[in-house]
């Protein structure tokens, strides 16, 4: 095998849109047909828990990977590295729509998070399907990143050593699996639909506020002492309440229907002129995001506790506005849908 070969992972809708199935499909039977790639099917990225297939397949992926999913590209990439599945993020160069692109914006405010940890010697490009119904721009955009890869390699040969992957017992060397050892009908079994934060550590500087805000269990720390999403399934399902309490927009919900949430690119934001600071880390949003938490914790059968516990210091002395004014914050968001 060609040690230029690149795997592309194309991970699927949830349920069974006839137009995102027919897209996918235009995509996979165009990709199947280029030499030089290994093309894969797995069910919806965010869904995979630890024991699917299809995580394990892409776990044991070696070399540079392009993933195709339903969802924004940072929100994908940081979804991968906390299960494992690092490497260097790597832009694409498709332009998204109008409405999800913003030229008035400013530009993303630059890194400053405490960034991944062991990210090996690999690139990692993750596209949206939701940008384009046309399967030719995703086709030509893999095509122009196996190139890249290629050249990146060639220059890089010499001093690329081959590292071991280890998988359930299995050895291979850096070069990607294929479907001949994991079994595409394993790979596509259907999982159930999950909820849980996605941290971008890019932006992440680790001040425990999401862990001192959720009530949950949901957060906790590893070995390195960096927040870290620790009983994922613990958290509460269409809640986004501690998004709005990160400081630094480093939470996503890949699924949450306002763009903000989801994993749009920060600063980027649909053209529209919204207060951010109004949806992440203002007084509004934490007033919002504690309803939130209390709706959750009155449904487990706890008492609301409000703004009483785990709220930041910097929002002590912060004015709150009236409630009228939140609940049209988020109608015009929701109305929004951004
Ligand atoms: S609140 Fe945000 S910046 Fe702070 S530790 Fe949590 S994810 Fe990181
Ligand atoms: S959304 Fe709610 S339950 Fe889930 S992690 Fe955040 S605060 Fe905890």
């Amino acid at each position: 095998m060609s040690r230029h070969r690149l795997t592309v992972v194309l991970s699927q809708a949830q349920g069974k849109n006839p137009a995102k199935r027919a897209l996918e499909e235009s995509v996979a039977a165009a990709l199947i047909m280029e030499s030089g790639l290994d093309v894969s099917i797995v069910p919806y990225l965010y869904d995979l828990d630890p024991e699917h297939t299809g995580r394990l397949y892409m776990e044991s992926i070696g070399g540079d990977m392009v993933v195709l999913s339903w969802m924004y590209p940072r929100a994908a990439y940081w979804l991968l590295d906390r299960v494992g599945v690092k490497g260097h993020y790597s832009e694409n160069q498709i332009t998204p729509p109008p409405e999800k692109d913003d030229e008035e914006d400013s530009e993303p405010a630059p890194p400053k998070g405490i960034g991944a940890v062991n990210v090996p010697n690999r690139h990692i490009y993750c596209l949206d399907m939701r940008d384009h119904n046309n399967h030719t721009i995703y086709v030509d955009e893999v095509r122009r990143i196996a190139a890249e890869c290629r050249e990146r390699r060639d220059a890089e040969a010499p001093k690329a050593p081959v590292a071991l992957v280890q998988l359930g017992g299995l050895t291979t060397d850096n070069g990607p699996r294929t479907t001949d050892q994991f079994k595409p009908e394993q790979l596509l079994a259907q999982p159930g639909r999950r909820w849980y934060p996605v941290i971008d550590y890019s932006r992440c500087t680790n001040c425990m506020e999401c862990l001192d805000f959720c009530l949950f269990g949901v957060y906790g720390v590893d070995s390195l002492d960096r927040i870290n999403v620790e009983n994922q399934d613990s958290c509460k399902r269409g809640c986004p309440a501690c998004s709005r309490v990160c400081p630094e927009q480093a939470i996503m919900f890949p699924d949450y229907k306002t763009a903000a949430i989801a994993g749009a690119p920060v600063g980027n934001i649909s053209g529209l002129k919204i207060d951010l600071t109004k949806l992440f880390g203002g007084g509004d949003a934490m007033a919002i995001a504690a309803q939130e938490r209390d709706r959750e914790l009155v449904a487990d059968g706890r008492s609301a506790v409000g703004l009483t516990v785990g709220i930041p210091k910097r929002q002590a002395d912060k004015t709150q506005e009236p409630k009228d004014d939140l609940d049209k914050l988020m109608d015009s968001l929701d109305a929004l849908d951004i």
